[in-house]
Parts: structure tokens; sequence; C-alpha cells
């Protein structure tokens, strides 16, 4: 089945202009080619009617199966957390997100659902439960800590669904690793140090020792992938630096000295500028005045952190939303790309959610789900996930914002929105 998009201007995700006035040939899943193409070679033709053509957009930090406030969610069956999930996942594609990278769910049954056309959604590259130190960030006993540890390590209901896993020493860190590659990951998972949003863990804590940390690092690279670290503070980079960890999530407390090495290492950032301010603003209800506090100081923090990415030139930046929480939490996914073109500017913004993605995930080599096409990019080869905008998203990213000017959400060489 070969689709045609005729009368378009391309942002192929990479570069700070259009290739303009040409055509897209897609070849069942797969771009063939972009350039002048004779439209009798294929079976159906898309006028995109001078619209821009770019690739569909890129989350590398979800919570897809996080779906309720964290007390609801303590109380919630797997069965009901898999309906809200697959609602979640769906309303994701219908922003334009063809492709994202679950940092902390079980997430691996969706994903196959969805690739099998049972469910719709974007592409999900899970890396199934977080793992953290015993009272560290994905320590998820700390309601009912007395009873719980009593009741050893699996004793909450977050943990038992597989969102969380709690695991201490080499042994078992090794061990909690590898089963999280068993059970389909694509990349690990770890808690680094304090949390934000959490009760009880301060911000400046460090969790993991270095040996726990490179325990992490060895069993992903053994299995060719790469470890992510929920991480907030230069002493806790420090150490996941040293330790080999190849993406910062958050990565909100910088200094010159960890800039300096992040730039040098080529390590990843995923900041998350949008959902920082919402909760310094209080707009996301959190269990109490310390998680405010917390939440304040890291909002604040995260556009100082931005302004030393600048300044070394860290361009390993993704685009990375941590929407937690019920659906209406998730809709404000696309926001992010407003605060960092704000926090930076348009082609940053386009490239952190599009082809910076695609690069960060090929780190997964052989445990990376969708090795057919490229992600990210509209170049010959690449996935046929793309979108087609009314406007030129090169001069402002409010028509990728806009629901309205998105006329076109093709994923895998299929249309589920056309407008036009
Ligand atoms: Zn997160």
């Amino acid at each position: 089945m070969k689709k045609l998009i005729t009368n378009a201007n391309v942002f192929n995700g990479t570069d700070n202009k259009l290739v303009e006035n040409v055509s897209v040939l897609i070849e069942d899943n797969l771009i063939i080619k972009i350039g002048d193409i004779d439209p009798s070679t294929a079976d159906e033709v898309i006028d995109a009617k001078g619209g821009t053509v770019m690739p569909g957009l890129i989350d590398a930090h979800v919570h897809i199966t996080l779906s309720g406030s964290f007390d609801v969610m303590d109380s919630m069956t797997r069965e009901e957390m898999a309906i809200r999930s697959a609602k979640i996942s769906k309303e994701m594609l219908m922003r334009g997100f063809t492709t994202c990278r679950d940092v902390g769910g079980n997430t691996l049954g969706l994903k196959n659902a969805i690739d099998s056309g049972y469910a719709t959604g974007p592409r999900i590259l899970p890396s199934q439960a977080a793992i953290s130190q015993t009272c560290g960030h994905s320590d998820y006993r700390q309601n009912q800590a007395q009873e719980r540890l009593a009741n050893g390590h699996e004793d909450s209901p977050l943990m038992k669904s597989g969102t969380f896993k709690v695991a201490d020493g080499r042994t078992e860190v090794l061990r909690a690793v590898r089963e999280q590659l068993f059970k389909g990951a694509s990349q690990i998972k770890i808690m680094a140090g304090g949390g934000a949003s959490s009760t009880f863990d301060p911000l400046d804590t460090l969790q993991y020792t270095l040996d726990e940390m490179k325990a992490a690092v060895e069993a992903a690279s053994d299995y060719g992938t790469y470890v992510a670290a929920h991480i907030h503070t230069t002493p806790a980079m420090l150490r996941a630096a040293e330790a080999g960890v190849m993406c910062f999530e958050h990565a909100t407390i910088m200094d010159d000295e960890i800039a300096k090495i992040i730039k040098d290492k080529g390590i990843w950032v995923v900041p998350s500028y949008f959902t920082a301010s919402l909760i310094a603003e209080r707009k996301i209800p959190l269990p109490n005045e310390e998680t405010y506090k917390k939440t304040e100081r890291v909002g604040k923090a995260m556009f100082k952190s931005a302004d030393l990415i600048k300044k070394y030139g860290i361009e390993n930046l993704a685009y990375g939303t941590d929407c937690v929480g019920t659906s209406n939490v998730h809709e404000t996914q696309m926001q992010e790309l407003g605060a960092i073109e704000k926090t930076f500017d348009t082609i940053t913004a386009l490239r952190m959610a599009t082809s910076n993605c695609g690069r960060l995930f090929e780190m997964s080599t052989y445990q990376h789900p969708y090795q057919e096409g490229k992600l990210g990019q509209i170049i010959e080869g690449a996935y046929a996930d793309l979108l087609i905008i009314d406007g030129n998203p090169l001069e402002g990213v409010d028509c990728v914002m806009s629901d309205d000017a998105k006329k076109v959400i093709m994923k895998d060489g299929e249309v589920y929105k056309n407008t036009l």
C-alpha cells in the first residue's frame, strides 16, 4: 500500500529550514521517498495544501500507568489501571505524540496491545518498574511504613503492579535490572536521589551507592542498553556520571562542574519545564506542605540549569513531560513544547520533541523495540510517523500546539486524524 502526500513543505526533525514544495511517498509503514513524485505511483493521495509535514512528536518521560493521584492508585486494581492507561495513551496519540518512552510503569502489555491493534496509542519504549533503594524515591511503602516494612518488599499495590521496585546491594540491583529486561524493558530507570513529589525522601538525599549504580549500569550495558536516572542535585549527578548513567531525568540543580561533565560525556538531559512550573504554582495536588516546598525549589532551579545547558552547549536534550495522574493532567503534555521554546528557542523545542528523542532511543540498541526505521525524522527509511500542520513550525511552535492546525496524525503509515 502506497500513500503519497503532495503539495507539502517538510521539517525533517533536524534542519532549521523547510524542504519546500515536495511530495512524501509512504509504503506501508515507512517513508520511502521525498521529492518530486508522480501521483499515479500511489494507491492513495493526501493533498497537504501547502502545509508542513513534520515528524510525529515524541515524549521521552511519561508514566502512562500512573493514572491517578498516588493515594487513589494505591487502591486501584490492575484492571482499572489498564483501562485508564488505554484512555491516556489514545489521547496521547491524538495530541500528535506517536512515540513515548515510559520511565516507570508496567507498560509492556499496553505496548503490545497498541502494536497489535487492540488499543490505540503511541509506540512505547517501556522501562517497566522504576528501581530504587529501600527508603528511595520509589519505595512506595512509606504511607504505612511501619506495617509494610514488616511485610516485606512487595507490600504496596504500586510495587506489586510492577510500577516500582525496591532493590538494595549489588546482587539485588543486578537481579532487579535483569528482571526488567526480562519483562521487556527497552532501557532501565533507577531513582538516584531524592524526589520532589514524594513525601519522605528529602531532595538532597543521595540514593544508591556508587557500586549499586555501577551494578545497574553493568547489567543494562551487558544487554546493549543504558540507565536513565531520576536525579535532581549536583552531588547525585556527579555520582551517577561516574557510574556511567547516560540519561539524567529532571537534572534540576546543576552547577558548572556537572554541566561540563554532562557535555563531555555526552549524557542526555530530560528536563520538564512546564510540569515544574505547574507544580511550583501549586496547580497539581500534592500530599502536603513539605512536597510543595520541595517542588517550588526544583521549579526555580530548573531555569538556572537551563542557563548552564546553554553556557556549555549541551545538545543531548530530549522532550520529557513527566505527566503523572488523571487524564486531565496528561492533557498538559503539549504545553512543554511552548515552555521549551520560551526557555531556549523554536528549533531546540522542535528537535527535542522529534529527532533528539529518536537519537536518545538508539542507545537501547537491540533492546529497542522499533528497529525497522528511524524515529523522529522525515527522511527516506524513517517510520511513517508524521503530522501535517497548517503553518510553519519553524516560525513558532503555536501551530504544533494547536489541535486545529494539526490536520493529519499518522503513525506507522496509518492515518488517525485527517481534517484537511
Ligand atoms: Zn517521572
